[in-house]
């Protein structure tokens, strides 16, 4: 706080000075800010001092905001103060360094001499500004901007003489106390206050004074005078503090603002969602107002260069005339579409579309932007990458290769692979559709399909989510605070807001299936009802919404698969004519193109594995064999296995099973087509087959012909403390090696019968839970000695492969011993992390949200490989077995072959292939396509870095 009041003291002298000699100020503070780290980056007329590289350092729009100034585009001039001041605030109690003043009155002068105004003047044309946060990747409704900072009771009277607008000038006084108000001040809703109190301060006086509900910009000159003063007492009341006159004073206090809301709540959610670090701070933007709200002449809007949520290439988007700032997306009056700009302000229309085409040409990507048109001249606010969903990513990547502006490396990295399971989503059966009563139609906000039950507010949403219950978010329009509640829901729902309000954009973001702007829906939050077109729904009645043509239907709809699914698996003609399957198809095949890592897939059933093999799959990496005998009677005999009490027995058991594992082995290989196998041998612990009530009991001692004392005894004795560490894996064909020889011999004689029906098998024998080299010699030797006896009994020759599951630590840190037996390492990174953390992936629900939450984990360690602790160990097994067997087959087939940042570690630590359930088989292909590339551009970057250091 001492900074504060000596750097105002500074401010203060300064400022008086500008007024004076502007020219003797503007150098004094630059060599001063010339001495420390640079914490200010100006821009304006054609200059910057960053460019589009810098987010880290600049923030995603200040960044940007410099690089549109760099290309010629009409941006308002402005500075950024770093992200790194964020740091140095959060480090030092909230305080800023000591040389910021300083720089960032520089940076006012820069912004004075283009504008030619002056920051504080009470007469000619005052300097207000904006002051925006920006973290380096946009965070939609997190940050709060202020608009028309460095008005006062003086200022504002110069901005009146100046523009000779009354009405004008005093709008914006009163906007900017309000939003500084809020944002700065906290002068918001109380627990028990339905409504902001600024907001019932305007309804107030408007029922006053016109005894009705007027539009704000009905509100004259005199009524904005009058609420200005009812804004600054409702300020005294609520903070006991004078709202701040001195500019200065209002723009550290914005300044601290923004920073301040790095660590509010709905940062940190939102965050906490996408995993962004919370050290990457944001910066602040300040920068000259432009005013959309001088009259008809001028407005202000939002819009896409292509449409984001299908892709097509249209302007899109939307304008309000008269209007500032958030007014567009607010909801509070409709915007027009962006296209309506050409009948309005034609000259305005032709310049937005000019800019719209050479920011796609220099940023070579959809652009998503925010514009400000001040009597008649057009004003670029911001630009970045705009977010997408799925199907309009592909659609973008494959018309941007046809249209030259990327090659197909860059369209393959386009596509975010964990959003490629959206545009696997099912849609609505054609036949129920057509059934199906439309009650009201709204805007396609997020394609996709989604039924479920209604609930009118975030909490109970999620409440009833959590239940296990299909959700749909309705509400008349959403805000930041509903995040949590459109993160549970199926589907959202809204009746107010457009194309860029908050629902459609988070949608977007989330691949959330969304339709906003349902005017139909007549939502009463009292009642928790909603009546569309006579009809009255309340909470927990369903409803069915479309998101990618924006209708809204009565009741459950049965939904069915995607044209991508439908063409793959069913090889329906139809689903593959579409352009969607089309897109996708080449997509795969630039993939496969690109690919150094192939992708197998875990699978247990014939079934399975058709689909992932036209998923792209090349192989199983994982077939847990006791699914096999969970299926029909099955599981009699091998509960008959367990409870036997000889060896004999036990063989007698087996020997039931060992035809269901052959034809299960035979449909499998049938389906691969000579493409390779590997068999997990037997590993849960036994108990899991056993029948643990009473009445099941009993029914198998009746089945089976024994006391159900007996089975009750065995099952007390297979009871273990913790079975995760127990009785299971290797240890089981350790102490019963007749299993192990059973499961051998059904794998093998299954081989045989392959190739007699024509079709190479391809087995790879996976011996799991191996810490020690010995466990898996035994192993080994049972399953060598079972294949020389079949090839002798049946005279029929095969190959097959022996390796093992690498999943406890002491399997990773003895990996060259066991490699000398294992032909190839399989990571069961499942039980890796486990057994490496220590954590029970089951029971870890109680402590890992509270770990997330306090950042020891960044991501959930079962879902993303933990890649210092797991992944080193990894690291370790793979170069240890490789000392002992060079050419050693590296996989893996834990949950996490399936997670894009675990596929991309998997590249880089040099396995042959990822192994993931048949539905993610596309993610993952995806996933180390873009890894392959990556890797390639690093490559030749870091060989033309050199050549170019050279020729300097
Ligand atoms: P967000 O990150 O929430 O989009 P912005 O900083 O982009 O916040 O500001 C929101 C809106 O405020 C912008 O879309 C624009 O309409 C308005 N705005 C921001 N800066 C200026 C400016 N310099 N002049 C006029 N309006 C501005
Ligand atoms: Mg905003
Ligand atoms: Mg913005």
């Amino acid at each position: 706080m001492a900074v504060n009041t000596k750097a105002k003291k500074v401010a203060k002298t300064a400022t008086k000075k500008v007024a004076a000699k502007p020219a003797a100020k503007k150098t004094a503070s630059s060599a001063r800010a010339a001495k420390g780290p640079k914490y200010v980056y100006t821009w304006g007329a054609g200059k910057a001092d960053g460019d589009g590289t810098m987010k880290p350092l600049l923030g995603g729009k200040g960044a940007n905001l410099a690089e549109m100034t760099r290309i010629g585009l009409p941006v308002p001039p402005g500075f950024t103060v770093t992200t790194e001041v964020c740091t140095y605030y959060y480090a030092n109690k909230r305080t800023y360094p000591a040389t910021l003043q300083a720089q960032m009155e520089a940076g006012v002068a820069n912004m004075e001499k283009i504008m030619g105004t002056k920051f504080g003047a009470t007469s000619g044309m005052p300097l207000l500004v904006a002051v925006r946060s920006g973290a380096r990747d946009s965070m939609p409704g997190m940050m709060d901007t202020i608009l028309n900072l460095g008005l006062n009771d003086q200022t504002v009277v110069a901005l009146e003489n100046t523009t000779n607008n009354p009405r004008f000038a005093w709008d914006c006084y009163r906007r900017f106390i309000q939003m500084y108000g809020d944002v700065v001040l906290g002068v918001q809703k109380r627990e028990g206050e339905d409504h902001e109190p600024f907001e019932t301060v305007i309804h107030a006086f408007k029922h006053e004074r016109y005894h009705e509900d007027i539009e704000d910009s009905k509100l004259t000159a005199d009524d904005q005078k009058e609420l200005v003063k009812r804004f600054k007492d409702l300020v005294k009341e609520r903070t006991g503090k004078v709202f701040p006159n001195d500019p200065w004073d209002q723009l550290r206090g914005a300044a601290g603002a923004v920073f301040g809301s790095w660590m509010n709540d709905r940062a940190i959610v939102y965050r906490r969602k996408y995993n962004i670090p919370s050290e990457w701070g944001t910066a602040v933007n300040v920068q000259a107002m432009v005013f959309g709200n001088t009259g008809e002449n001028s407005g202000s809007g939002v819009a896409f260069t292509r449409n984001p949520a299908n892709g097509t290439n249209e302007f899109y988007g939307e304008f309000l005339v008269n209007a500032q700032g958030e007014d567009v997306v607010a909801g509070v009056r409709t915007p027009e579409p962006v296209i309506k700009l050409k009948d309005v302000m034609p000259k305005s229309y032709a310049e937005l579309l000019q800019v719209r085409k050479t920011l796609e040409k220099h940023f070579k990507d959809v652009q998503d932007i925010e514009f400000t048109i001040q009597e008649g001249k057009l004003f670029m606010l911001q630009t970045r990458n705009g977010k997408r969903t799925a199907a309009a990513a592909l659609k973008f990547s494959i018309d941007m290769v046809k249209e030259k502006l990327i090659d197909w490396q860059t369209a393959v990295l386009r596509n975010p692979a964990d959003q490629l399971e959206q545009l696997l989503a099912p849609i609505f059966d054609l036949a129920e559709v057509k059934k199906a009563k439309v009650i009201a139609t709204g805007l396609p906000a997020g394609p996709g399909a989604a039924t479920g039950r209604i609930y009118f507010n975030a909490d109970r949403a999620v409440v009833a989510a959590e239940k296990g219950e299909k959700v749909l978010l309705v509400r008349v329009e959403t805000s930041p605070e509903d995040l949590r509640g459109m993160i549970a829901a199926e589907g959202i729902l809204t009746a107010r807001g457009g194309v860029s309000s908050h629902a459609a954009l988070v949608a977007r973001q989330m691949g959330k299936v969304c339709v906003c702007g349902a005017a139909a829906v007549a939502i009463d939050y009292d009642k928790k009802t909603a009546t569309i077109a006579g009809q009255t729904f309340g909470e927990g009645d369903y409803l069915s919404i479309d998101g990618t043509s924006g209708t809204v239907y009565a009741g459950q709809i049965k939904t069915a698969p995607s044209e991508i699914i439908a063409g793959l698996l069913d090889g329906d003609k139809a689903a593959q004519a579409t352009e969607k399957f089309k897109s996708y198809a080449q997509l795969m095949k630039w993939c496969q193109q690109a690919t150094r890592m192939s992708v197998r897939t875990n699978a247990d059933t014939p079934e399975q594995t058709r689909n992932a093999i036209a998923f792209g799959a090349v192989g199983i990496g994982l077939t847990r064999t006791e699914h096999m005998f969970f299926e029909g009677d099955r599981i009699d005999a091998m509960r008959e296995m367990i409870l036997a009490e000889t060896v004999e027995a036990r063989k007698a058991a087996l020997a039931k099973l060992l035809p269901f594992q052959r034809s299960d082995f035979l449909g499998i290989f049938k389906e691969l087509k000579g493409y390779p196998a590997t068999i997990r041998f037997l590993d849960p612990p036994l108990h899991e087959f056993l029948p643990h009530t009473k009445e099941q009991q009993m029914d198998l001692a009746r089945k089976l012909g024994i006391a159900v004392e007996k089975i009750m005894a065995r099952v007390h004795e297979l009871h273990e403390f913790n079975p995760m560490l127990g009785f299971r894996g290797c240890r089981l064909g350790i102490r019963y090696p007749e299993i192990t020889e059973m499961q051998a011999r059904a794998v093998f004689e299954a081989a045989v019968e392959a190739k007699k029906a024509g079709v190479k098998a391809n087995p790879e024998i996976m011996i799991p839970l191996v810490g020690f080299k010995k466990e898996l010699d035994l192993q080994v030797e049972i399953v060598h000695a079972t294949a020389k006896a079949v090839q002798s009994e049946t005279k029929t020759k095969f190959s097959y492969a022996v390796g093992t599951m690498i999943e406890v630590p002491r399997g990773a840190l003895t990996a060259d011993e066991i490699a000398k037996t294992a032909e190839f390492f399989s990571f069961g990174t499942n039980d890796l992390t486990q057994t490496t953390l220590g954590m029970s992936r089951d029971d870890s629900g109680s402590f890992l949200p509270p770990y997330t939450e306090a950042e020891i984990v960044k991501k959930n360690p079962f879902a993303t490989i933990d890649q210092t602790g797991v992944g080193q160990l990894m690291e370790i097994a793979i170069a240890k077995g490789r000392s002992t067997r060079p050419d050693i087959k590296l996989g893996i087939c834990g949950e996490h072959g399936g997670d894009p940042d675990s596929v991309k570690f998997c590249h880089k630590a040099g396995l042959a292939y990822v192994s993931c359930s048949p539905y993610r088989v596309p993610v993952a292909r995806l996933a180390a396509a873009q890894a392959a590339i990556e890797e390639a551009r690093k490559a030749a970057a870091s060989k033309a870095a050199p050549a170019k250091g050279k020729k300097k």
